[in-house]
């Protein structure tokens, strides 16, 4: 299994498949043809059915221009193409196409050129873990002696801890800012920030557990809008669910004066169980629907908060299989195709609910049915068998609903 730095990305939202995946094929695209006339760039799927709210066609213009460049958004999908995030690059000189790339954009920023081996020695360095499973890893760590955290730092060598630093940076930093601004989101809907108004305004003789999930949810607010703002954020593990994690760390941090150090160790946690589900199964809304992007983050979550709380492997995995459990069968139907409605609202919901499946795993570990990698791979099989209006087109549910109502946005 790969690094955990292949979670973690810092870049510009709002979406890691629809944004950073397509900027960081540009790029590719445009290191071997800068002598081109024009571009032309053909998307796909769910890149072409939501590819204008997520800001796509945007984010490659800015790379490919100054070339004159066309983007096309395609109904057809055709029939040899295996991923629902796919795109054709071509580089134009005259009336002849001299050059031509087809990239999928496969989920939290990474993309797969089709047709290509990945470089031997790229996958070599990424691919640090030798066990693919938490039940191998649980073995591995029982063997060792040593916490999860321990674990990646034997793995992934040192340097980790300033890996992470950097990511926990990004993220204090996208919270600070979310909090900071106001206005209204781009995208036409007209919807508020609300993250400044909620860590603003408490309610009247405010209990403690409503300061909780006023401070959390506001911490959440604050990065998805950031996120939805075209801000910079760190995917976690994708931009669209990129306010869970940081908003309860955030939280545990400030709330609790938890050091540093512990914080680190607990993204460590949340980065390994990210990648458990990105490597047995999908953490793309495309492929999978939207329990891959916030029932991961939330499991993700629920994993950190354990580790921080000081509970032991047992409680960590349970935590973090109550709360992919229960996202499962969640759709992906953002409406107009912009990472806002439902996005921002379930990022502060599944951050509480993070809270809440580390808490029951605390009391009740020793009942557990399910295990961490069963339920992976139900989340997987029941996303590919969800009608692709789910998976991130916005041809179905919310996205629909609204549309019927609200003809035109
Ligand atoms: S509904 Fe979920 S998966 Fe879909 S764009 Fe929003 S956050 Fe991402």
């Amino acid at each position: 299994m790969r690094s955990i730095k292949e979670i973690y990305k810092i870049g510009k939202g709002p979406s890691s498949s629809h944004t950073i995946g397509p900027e960081r094929a540009a790029k590719l695209f445009l290191k071997d043809n800068q002598t081109a006339e024009r571009f032309t760039v053909s998307l796909f799927g769910s890149l072409s059915k939501t590819g204008k709210g997520h800001g796509t066609d945007r984010v490659l213009r800015e790379v490919l221009e100054p070339t004159p460049t066309e983007i096309i958004f395609r109904t057809d999908m055709p029939e040899r193409l295996t991923h629902p995030n796919t795109m054709k690059f071509e580089a134009w000189k005259g009336d002849e196409v001299v050059s031509k790339l087809w990239v999928e954009s496969v989920g939290g920023g990474d993309i797969h050129v089709v047709g290509e081996e990945e470089d031997p020695a790229r996958i070599e360095e990424l691919e640090v873990y030798p066990e693919n499973s938490l039940a191998e890893i649980a073995q591995q760590c029982r063997l060792w002696n040593c916490t999860l955290a321990e674990y990646v730092e034997f793995n992934e060598g040192e340097e980790i801890w300033d890996f992470l630093a950097t990511i926990w940076e990004a993220m204090q930093n996208s919270i600070h800012e979310g909090l900071n601004a106001e206005g209204t989101l781009p995208g036409g809907l007209g919807i508020a920030r609300k993250a400044k108004i909620l860590y603003e305004n408490p309610a009247p003789n405010e209990v403690p557990q409503v300061t909780e999930v006023r401070y959390v949810s506001a911490y959440a607010y604050a990065v998805c809008e950031q996120n939805a703002d075209c801000g910079t954020i760190v995917t976690a593990p994708t931009c669209g669910a990129c306010g869970v994690l940081p908003a309860v760390l955030y939280y545990m941090k400030d709330r609790r004066h938890l050091d540093e150090r512990k914080i680190l160790e607990s993204l460590a946690v949340a980065g390994l169980f990210g990648n458990l589900v990105k490597h047995n199964a999908s953490i793309s809304g495309a492929e999978c629907g939207c329990q891959a992007e916030i029932g991961t983050a939330c499991s993700m979550t629920a994993a950190a908060t354990s580790h921080l709380m000081g509970l032991g492997m047992e409680q960590i995995q349970y935590a973090a299989e109550i709360a992919l459990e229960h996202h499962l069968g969640l759709t992906c139907d953002p409406i107009c195709g912009l990472v806002q409605v439902p996005c921002i609202e379930r990022n502060a919901v599944a951050a509480m609910r993070a809270i809440n499946a580390c808490n029951l795993a605390y009391f009740l570990h020793d009942t557990q049915r399910i295990s961490f990698d069963l339920v992976v791979k139900t989340m997987h099989e029941t996303g590919i068998s969800m009608n692709q209006s789910f998976r991130e087109t916005s041809e179905g549910g919310l996205a629909r609903m609204f549309s019927r109502r609200r003809p035109s946005v």
